[in-house]
């Protein structure tokens, strides 16, 4: 089949994997990075343009989509869809899942659990906002990061207040969350592939840190999840229309609680800490979809 992978980062351990498996497996693959892109739309129908060529359609499109590139990455996406091609993920996962309020907003209304948070543009009631998840610290995050940038604690309401009046003065949204202390600056990273769990990891910050992303210097271990936490990761990956996701958890006093659920998630930690191939995973499932 002939495949296309959706990257700016060609040489990227997840990307090089994904390449080498699908070309083992007899597939034509294909890198492209979607800024060297032409979408057209209009009499003549949608069309590809790569680095000045027509492209032809593909059969299957795998999408790696980092924060920077993906309202062009969504179109893209929506285009293979509408032109016939298999999407891992489609863009309608892709849009949702890369928004952290959205997310949980959908995740929360099918009954999974997260934690508390809230969203608000309201100056004069943003003290009510803070208050109302509890206690302090606070969490606040801009609602498109990822590897932990855009990740920040605050241990009283004034640098709670003032964080979220630096951040909406840059034009950025921001969403605030109960700070999970329990966690003691680890999570849960489940990876997903249709609707079976490929592995797990326990991710530990750094000392000094509380985030556990690998990127910000995390250590990550393997671990052996109960059936009600595989249960629950594949459910937050199908209610957020996602084939391959990251789904990430923090283990509170009141069980797991997703914190985010990454449509692209990196290949390297995973596969390192599980020995499982993963890459192989998705693109058997690219094969069958
Ligand atoms: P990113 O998309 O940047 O990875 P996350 O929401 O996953 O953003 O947050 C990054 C890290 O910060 C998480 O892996 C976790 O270690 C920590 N963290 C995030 N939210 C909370 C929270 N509510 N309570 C405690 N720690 C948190
Ligand atoms: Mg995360």
């Amino acid at each position: 089949m002939r495949f296309l992978i959706l990257t700016r980062g060609r040489t990227l351990y997840s990307t090089r994997r994904l390449k080498e498996v699908a070309r083992r497996r007899g597939h034509d693959v294909r890198l492209v990075d979607p800024h060297q892109c032409i979408l057209s739309i209009g009499d003549a129908g949608p069309e590809l343009v790569v680095e000045g060529v027509r492209m032809e359609q593909p059969d299957g499109v795998i999408a790696r989509v980092g924060s920077s590139t993906s309202d062009m990455v969504i179109n893209l996406l929506a285009h293979f869809e509408a032109t016939g091609a298999a999407c891992i993920n489609a863009a309608e996962g892709v849009r949702l899942s890369r928004d952290k309020f959205r997310s949980l907003q959908e995740l929360a209304r099918h009954g999974l659990p997260i934690p508390r948070t809230v969203m608000t543009r309201d100056p004069d009631h943003l003290d009510d906002a803070i208050r109302s998840l509890g206690s302090l610290p606070v969490i606040i995050k801009t609602r498109e990061g990822t590897q932990g940038v855009g990740v920040m604690k605050a241990d009283s309401l004034s640098s709670a207040r003032s964080i979220v009046h630096a951040m909406w003065a840059v034009e950025q949204t921001v969403i605030l969350q109960e700070f999970i202390a329990e966690s003691q600056g680890s999570d849960i990273r489940v990876f997903v592939v249709g609707d079976k769990v490929m592995g797990a990891m326990k991710r530990n910050a750094n000392p000094g840190d509380f985030r556990s992303n690998l990127h910000r210097g995390g250590r990550a271990e393997r671990i052996t999840l109960s059936r009600e936490t595989r249960d629950l990761a594949i459910t937050a990956a199908e209610k957020l229309n996602l084939h391959v996701a990251g789904v990430d958890l923090l283990m509170s006093h009141r069980g797991p609680l997703i914190t985010e659920v990454n449509p692209s998630p990196g290949l390297e930690g995973i596969e390192g800490v599980t020995g499982v191939d993963v890459a192989r995973a998705i693109v058997r499932a690219l094969e069958q979809l």
